[in-house]
């Protein structure tokens, strides 16, 4: 279930007041060794009387090499490669669907150790590729745009299953290329699974695993202002993007239920205090739909609303499915609230939807299944 915003908020109370002591809580102990970073992987080996180098070689044949199984780690001795799959296990995710857009786009519907699924996009460019991982099994904000909204939260993603999209992906980039940019913006909030999402990308820029730059890595958010500050204050080496959608708290309420908890002067007084990097800006995203926040007075707010913000804008034609209720923009539109931004100085691009084809939004692939009825079973509902 979508969780009401009344336990959205207490959930903001709750884990503020534990924010001193969230890295030292106890973990429950994991198999994934994927949910390991590399220096708990050094501690481990360490009670096995193993030097700390060990982890680094694990890390290499995990995600640099791709290992489907530890035999195949053979810089490792015999009995280490035995004591490893006694411990742990490799934590692959399944392949439930994977489809191909024209455009050269993957969109997987990877399956999880619960028979849960999520979903990742591959996109293609000329020399390299982005990927876009989720973090949560459905999601908790209900955002009224959003397939992934509707399945509410189901649960959070463990470090080694957010990595592991990426592992996965990675088997499918050509030779000579290569994901260059992970971007944290499939199903979920990142910041509602703030734990696992520090940690895996802590795993993905080790130098001894893929070594992802800080530039690299983006983390998109609704605005969860609390785990937004405690982002901040834990410099966590990543790019910041807001999805924002609307230049007033009506709008944005309607269709983003956090911004009646946590309003657009509260999210933008947080970016502001949110420590940007030389060379780096904070991405808003802004979703176009049709007679919802597509009109140029919309342009002019939001040029207001960003003023003095290092920033850039990322308009996002809506990409409407069969049954909902908003519709996409008209191309003069997109233009023109372009056109709009930039003459006032906001720097703002069009991100044209890849994947069109194979229902590359966020949550078409695994909430569009689970709608459609399966042989001998009745619809789901
Ligand atoms: S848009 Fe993002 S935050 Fe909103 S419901 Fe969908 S997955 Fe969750």
């Amino acid at each position: 279930m979508t969780l009401p915003i009344e336990q959205l908020q207490e959930q903001g109370r709750e884990d503020t007041h534990d924010h001193a002591h969230r890295a030292r809580r106890p973990q429950a102990v994991s198999r994934n060794i994927k949910d390991r970073t590399l220096a708990e992987l050094a501690e481990w080996f360490a009670t096995q009387g193993e030097p700390p180098f060990r982890a680094r070689q694990v890390f290499q044949w995990l995600y640099q090499r791709g290992a489907t199984d530890f035999e195949q780690m053979t810089n490792l001795a015999k009995p280490l490669r035995r004591l490893l799959a006694e411990h742990f296990e490799l934590g692959a995710l399944g392949r439930a669907r994977v489809l191909r857009s024209a455009d050269g786009s993957l969109k997987y519907a990877f399956a999880l150790a619960d028979g849960r699924e999520v979903e990742s996009v591959l996109m293609p460019n000329a020399t390299h590729h982005t990927l876009c991982v989720s973090t949560q099994v459905g999601c908790a904000m209900g955002c009224d745009f959003c397939m992934t909204g509707r399945m509410g939260l189901v649960r959070n993603l463990t470090p080694g299953e957010i990595v592991g999209q990426v592992v996965e992906a990675a088997r499918d980039v050509d030779e000579g290329k290569f994901i260059r940019n992970v971007v944290f913006m499939g199903m979920g909030e990142p910041l509602h699974n703030y734990r696992a999402l520090v940690k895996a990308i802590d795993i993905l820029r080790e130098d001894m695993g893929f070594g992802f730059s800080a530039r690299r890595v983006t983390v998109s958010t609704s605005g969860l202002v609390p785990q937004l500050r405690w982002f901040a204050q834990d410099r966590v080496r990543a790019q910041l993007a807001i999805s924002l959608n609307a230049t007033t708290d009506a709008v944005r309420s309607r269709l983003m239920p956090v911004n009646r908890r946590w309003n657009i002067a509260a999210l933008l007084e947080a970016c502001r205090e949110f420590p940007v990097e030389h060379r780096s800006r904070i991405t808003f995203e802004y979703i176009l739909i049709q007679g919802v926040t597509d009109d140029l007075a919309d342009a002019r707010r939001l040029v207001k609303l960003l003023h003095g913000l290092k920033c850039k804008v990322n308009l996002i034609p809506f990409n409407a499915t069969p049954d909902s209720a908003y519709q996409a923009p008209p191309l003069e539109h997109v233009q023109a609230f372009q056109q709009a931004l930039l003459e006032r100085g906001l720097l703002a691009t069009v991100r044209l939807s890849k994947g069109q084809d194979i229902q590359a939004a966020c949550g078409q692939l695994v909430v569009g299944e689970r709608r459609r009825p399966l042989p001998g079973r009745h619809p789901a509902t």
